[in-house]
């Protein structure tokens, strides 16, 4: 094809002016040749970086045995990630695979309903059926994802949405105290959330959701789609917030789960949900959900692989101690544009200081200076309008992450006014 740009893909992506062919570890390659630092990563998907020889070689064995069956069969690899799920969730409970995060939610959204219809309002008798998630929130783009998220511009002419979602303010528990009503019959938060900016939920705030959760006989459901799995420096991302003791629902994962081959799923607890000791686990009963692809032999092998090589390499730890480097090395330069670095573990957002940079005037800052950290050969996400975010590889080196911290000192300071 002549130009690929103009190929006829649905424009529903703003894409950066760049064509990829090739990746290795935390680089990729245009068609140049010219070799980018990588701290997109698939946002937040490539877990082990480009084309890791233990994931190639998990594709490749598994491509020549068994690529997919149906779920109507049992298979190996499904069976042993779903064990191991447990074993990193350390709770009772079983897990659902999906092919990404926006379907593993909306299997969480349907788990709820299930607990709300198992377990009615006691007033009322009525089902319980609504979920509250807060402001800022993304939980994906099917219509129950968009439902569920708390942002106005990904529901934009979609109406009329999923019935039964309410947003309230983030990490604000006098807020949800008043927002519990008698038809609650869930929450659903990202521990930390990703494309609402790269905010975290607090300790105290975690602590009291759990407490209502348990007073209100509501269900506690967590999205780590974008956080989970080692990015913030624990398998769990709850277990890296301060509150080891949150006994979770239900989880959603996805993104950095496959390390880029298409997968999610969601675990939900073995608790029994009443007094003839249901478990929740349960209350999806043969025939009540499913998906053609969902843990197929091949998708399940590789994320099986990457759970496993960010288990055996202490990849979290390197996460945290690469943390730690990029914190230290940004606070070191006292640049005025710097206005903060949040988030944990290698889910970073970069706030910048508009105002002390040069932005073309209806332009967006984070979209600007993505752009210009790509002419340096930097590749990096936005988080909403003022911030960056470093999402890269789990094993991404001491000196690779040097070289992205210098990128972005050059930037700034090209985009400072002299
Ligand atoms: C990316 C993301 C989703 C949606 O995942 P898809 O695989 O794109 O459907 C849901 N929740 C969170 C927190 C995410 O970051």
């Amino acid at each position: 094809m002549s130009d690929i740009t103009q190929a006829p893909i649905l424009a529903t992506y703003g894409r950066f002016p760049l064509t990829l062919l090739r990746g290795e570890g935390t680089r990729v390659f245009d068609e140049q040749g010219t070799s980018y630092l990588d701290f997109c990563a698939g946002i937040a998907v490539c877990s082990l970086g480009h084309c890791h020889p233990a994931m190639v070689k998990a594709i490749e064995e598994q491509a020549r045995t068994l690529i997919h069956v149906s779920n109507l069969y049992h298979t190996e690899p499904a069976a042993q990630l779903a064990q191991l799920i447990t074993e990193l969730v350390e709770i009772p409970g079983k897990t659902f695979f999906a092919n990404s995060g926006a379907e593993a939610n909306d299997g969480l959204i349907k788990l709820a309903r299930r607990f709300g219809q198992h377990r009615p309002d006691p007033e009322s008798g009525t089902p319980r059926s609504e979920i509250i998630t807060f402001q800022q929130s993304f939980h994906g783009r099917t219509l129950g994802g968009i439902s569920a998220t708390g942002q106005q511009k990904v529901k934009e002419g979609f109406n009329p949405l999923l019935p039964g979602f309410c947003h309230l303010p983030f990490n604000d528990l006098t807020a949800l105290i008043q927002g519990i009503t008698p038809s609650t019959c869930a929450i659903l938060l990202e521990p930390i959330q990703g494309e609402g900016g790269i905010h975290a939920a607090t300790p105290e705030f975690l602590r009291g959701v759990a407490k209502l959760c348990k007073e209100k006989d509501i269900l506690l459901l967590l999205d780590e789609v974008q956080c989970g799995f080692g990015r913030l420096g624990e398998m769990m991302a709850w277990r890296a917030l301060g509150v080891p003791e949150l006994q979770p629902d239900a989880i959603s994962w996805a993104k950095g789960m496959g390390g880029g081959i298409p997968i999610g799923a969601f675990w939900t607890n073995d608790r029994s949900v009443d007094d003839i000791g249901t478990p929740l686990s349960c209350l999806l009963e043969p025939g009540s959900h499913g998906s053609t692809y969902g843990g197929n032999p091949l998708a399940a092998q590789t994320a099986l692989t990457v759970l496993t090589q960010i288990t055996a390499n202490d990849l979290p730890a390197n996460a945290l101690a690469r943390e730690k480097q990029i914190r230290e090395t940004i606070s070191s330069w006292k640049h005025p544009a710097i206005a903060e670095v949040r988030g944990k573990g290698l889910m970073l957002g970069i706030a910048v200081h508009a105002e002390y940079l040069r932005i073309p005037k209806g332009s967006v800052p984070a979209i600007h200076l993505c752009n210009e950290l790509l002419k340096n050969h930097l590749l990096v996400p936005p988080a909403g309008t003022n911030a960056i975010r470093f999402l890269p590889p789990l094993n991404v080196s001491e000196s690779d992450t040097s070289e992205a911290l210098t990128i972005l000192k050059t930037t700034l300071d090209q985009l400072s006014p002299s």
